[in-house]
């Protein structure tokens, strides 16, 4: 099991498929893009496929979601989803995507196994969308969702994350629109994850904001800690229910307490927080002879030294040298 000091086990497994992405979302990455890495430090299908049967047959985790960078812009998408659907137990299969590609893809993926879907939309509005992510897609996003429902992939949820002065206005219309699709909305609150370093605290917008502009026009009732397990969005019934609609308020309340997650970058590196200085290398003893055992062990001693929490608070927070999309969101 991927246990740490605080006894915290780590059962859900974030793989990053790739750096490479066909948005920019100004959160996250700068309009020309980063340097990309290079394709032979990137890990094969079959190695993402091992290193996943690894951590399901010998590491407890019992869900994986594969990420990005953009995860669709990987060729091999489809064929590692169908491999770690025949893992034993099986696990739990989802994707979080922009969903820029997806109309062309849902369906294959739902067959091969895919469970569920996380979709990425911050406005509604095609000039702000290109505003965000300096791309005019939007429409490729809502084509994407609605084949993700046509395929059977179920529940669609929704990361939306605002920005001061450009997309803050826009939180109950977003709110709005998921209902009437019956996806199911969640706000991220904006993280130090940018590769421009232009998160600022005193800025970004807080749970504390989006809950107060959802209920100008909604009635919300607080779901509570018991239904919120280690899942990070504390989540709120929408008019009486059956509907939610969560908040994943990273900064300003921190979930760190429960966290169940482990992560493997797109070139195999176990990172034990989003917000880890440090990790531990896979890929490197994997090529170079490690058997399931020795790699095991590995992931294992990369977990125990988890952090209490990602410290974003403390006065000596350093942000990660990785920019969420060479992380894996
Ligand atoms: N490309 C995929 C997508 O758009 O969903 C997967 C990767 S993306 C990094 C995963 C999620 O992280 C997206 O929902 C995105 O909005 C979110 N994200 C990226 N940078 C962020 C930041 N600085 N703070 C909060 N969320 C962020």
């Amino acid at each position: 099991m991927l246990v740490d000091r605080y006894g915290r086990v780590a059962t859900d497994l974030r793989v990053s498929l790739t750096d490479r992405c066909n948005l920019r979302c100004t959160y996250c990455m700068p309009e020309e893009g980063l340097a990309w890495l290079p394709r032979q430090d990137v890990l094969t299908d079959d190695e993402v496929v091992r290193l996943v049967r690894i951590a399901v047959e010998r590491l407890g985790v019992r869900e994986v979601r594969f990420t990005g960078g953009e995860p669709l812009l990987r060729r091999g998408l489809v064929d590692i989803v169908a491999a770690c659907a025949r893992l034993e137990p099986r696990p739990e299969l989802s994707l979080t995507t922009n969903a820029v590609g997806l109309a062309r893809v849902a369906g294959a993926l739902a067959e091969a196994g895919l469970d569920r879907v996380n979709g990425s939309l911050d406005t509604l509005r095609p000039d702000r969308f290109e505003t965000l992510t300096h791309r005019r897609r939007l429409d490729d996003v809502l084509a994407g969702l609605a084949a993700a429902r046509e395929a059977g992939l179920d529940p669609i949820k929704i990361n939306t994350v605002l920005m001061r002065g450009i997309n803050d206005d826009e939180a109950p219309e977003l709110l709005a629109w998921a209902l009437e699709h019956d996806y199911e909305l969640r706000f991220i609150e904006q993280m130090p994850l940018d590769a421009q370093h232009g998160w600022d605290r005193a800025t970004m917008v807080t749970a504390e904001e989006i809950l107060a502009s959802l209920q100008s026009v909604f009635s919300l009732t607080p779901q509570g800690d018991v239904e919120r397990g280690s899942a990070p969005a504390e989540t709120w019934l929408v008019g009486g229910g059956p509907a939610r609609v969560g908040v994943i308020a990273s900064v300003t309340r921190p979930f760190c307490g429960s966290c169940d997650r482990t992560r493997l970058t797109a070139e195999g590196q176990v990172r034990n927080c989003l917000f880890a200085r440090e990790e531990s290398d896979l890929r490197g003893a994997m090529r170079g002879g490690a058997d399931d055992a020795e790699l095991a062990r590995r992931w294992e001693m990369a977990m125990a030294g988890k952090a209490a929490g990602h410290g974003i608070d403390d006065p000596g927070f350093l942000q990660p040298s990785r920019p969420m999309s060479a992380i894996g969101g």
